[in-house]
């Protein structure tokens, strides 16, 4: 049988090595300051892991979208004398992603040394895929690692277009802990399955909501992530969320699973204030932030009854005073339930993090859509880029 298996950076040879260290330091910055350093926290493993076995860690990741140009305020800088603090090391940060400067910068570098690179998506070719800044990447380093989880559900450049360029690559051990915690949880779960899905990336999601429709016994959605569902039934709220491809697909989704599907009934809109509206009443061009009470006790009552939770997107714009509720309230329904909860998401786990719920969660994941994707059994590009056929008997 033929298996796809990948590598660990423990089962590299990275000693006076220059190892291309790809994670997630996408965080949240406030006043240029980082605002939450879990991501960071999560890599220290595989960074300090390099540097004690003699490797030379030229780190790279994204920040946010700043869509293919330098964007000041979305620099890697503040990140990068975060990063310095919690390991206690020096970190240089070299202010572009490829170029002479780059090469020098680590071309030069000595044991001990680490280099951090500037936001990724500075550079079109980033998000492109693009095969000569996939190169460009992969000159820098005699190895590459990817620590990234968050990441793999896209196919970008520095998680799949350099592996074709750099022969020896692995994965870091936040990518281990992730893929061994998700891998199969979902072929035969507690039953009933219940998968709440909020948050705003809608058109990133709305595929692998599809596949999770078929194994999940209900499908709660809120946030952003109910308005392709409204418009499906003719309700347009006027978001731009709601495209019509998407729309086409939850279509087709409450057609095959009406039973499974359990849309909100009423909302929060924004309106001097929180004001609540049955889903019969929305105005077309009202700004809804979150699910509304009835919606919220629905959503609660059916999480009570589940054998296996999954979640991720929050249920409104909880970041705004008087949205939080709907968010809230399904986090607490998920934190006080016995049954078997997976949560994932940036934006997810900061709510569970304000609301001091992290530790009544069975497993919290870093990713978000990458989360989802493997819960779905679809695989990750990222993970198939690290992996190495090998014959098993
Ligand atoms: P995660 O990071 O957990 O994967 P997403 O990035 O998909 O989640 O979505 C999180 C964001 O979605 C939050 O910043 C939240 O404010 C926003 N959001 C959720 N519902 C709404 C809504 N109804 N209107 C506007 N923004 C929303
Ligand atoms: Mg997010």
């Amino acid at each position: 049988m033929i298996m796809n298996s990948i590598r660990y950076v423990d089962q590299m040879n990275i000693d006076g090595k220059r190892i291309l260290l790809r994670v997630d330091l996408n965080v949240p910055l406030k006043d240029g300051t980082v605002a939450d350093d879990s991501r960071i926290l999560a890599i220290l493993p595989t960074v300090q892991y390099i540097l004690e076995n003699g490797g030379m860690p030229i780190i790279c990741s994204h920040l946010d979208r700043p869509g293919g140009k330098r964007v000041p305020e979305l620099s890697l800088k503040p990140v990068s004398e975060r990063l310095s603090q919690l390991l206690g090391e020096k970190v240089v940060f070299v202010d572009e992603v490829i170029g002479p400067n780059v090469e020098n910068v680590t071309s030069t570098m000595k044991q001990g040394s680490i280099v951090l690179l500037e936001n990724l998506r500075f550079e079109l070719g980033e998000e492109n895929n693009d095969e000569s800044f996939s190169r460009s990447l992969a000159s820098l380093a005699d190895a590459y690692v990817d620590d990234a989880f968050a990441n793999a559900h896209r196919s970008h450049a520095s998680n799949v277009g350099v592996t074709k360029y750099i022969n020896d690559v692995g994965g870091g051990f936040l990518m281990r802990k992730e893929l061994e915690a998700l891998g199969g949880v979902l072929e035969s779960p507690d039953r009933p399955l219940v998968v709440a899905i909020g948050g705003a990336k809608v058109s990133s999601k709305i595929d692998v909501i599809e596949h999770i429709s078929q194994v999940a016994d209900r499908l709660l959605l809120g946030g952003a992530m109910a308005f392709p569902f409204l418009r499906a039934l003719g309700i347009d709220v006027g978001d731009h969320r709601a495209d019509g491809e998407a729309a086409k697909k939850a279509r087709q989704m409450l057609d095959e699973r009406p039973d499974t599907l359990i849309l909100p009934e009423d909302f929060a809109i924004d309106d001097h204030g929180r004001r609540e509206v049955d889903v019969k009443n929305l105005p077309s061009n009202g700004n809804v932030l979150d699910i509304g009470s009835r919606t919220i006790d629905r959503f609660a009552s059916e999480l009570n009854t589940a054998g296996t939770i999954v979640w991720n997107g929050p249920m409104g714009k909880f970041e705004q005073e008087g949205f939080e509720t709907g968010t809230r309230a399904v986090a607490e329904a998920i934190a006080q339930s016995s049954a078997y909860s997976l949560v994932g998401g940036g934006d997810t786990n900061a709510a569970l993090e304000r609301y001091s719920l992290m530790e009544q969660i069975s497993y919290v994941s870093t990713g978000g859509g990458a989360f989802l994707q493997m819960l779905s059994g679809r695989g990750l590009p990222a993970v198939r880029a690290l992996s190495i056929e090998t014959i098993k008997a």
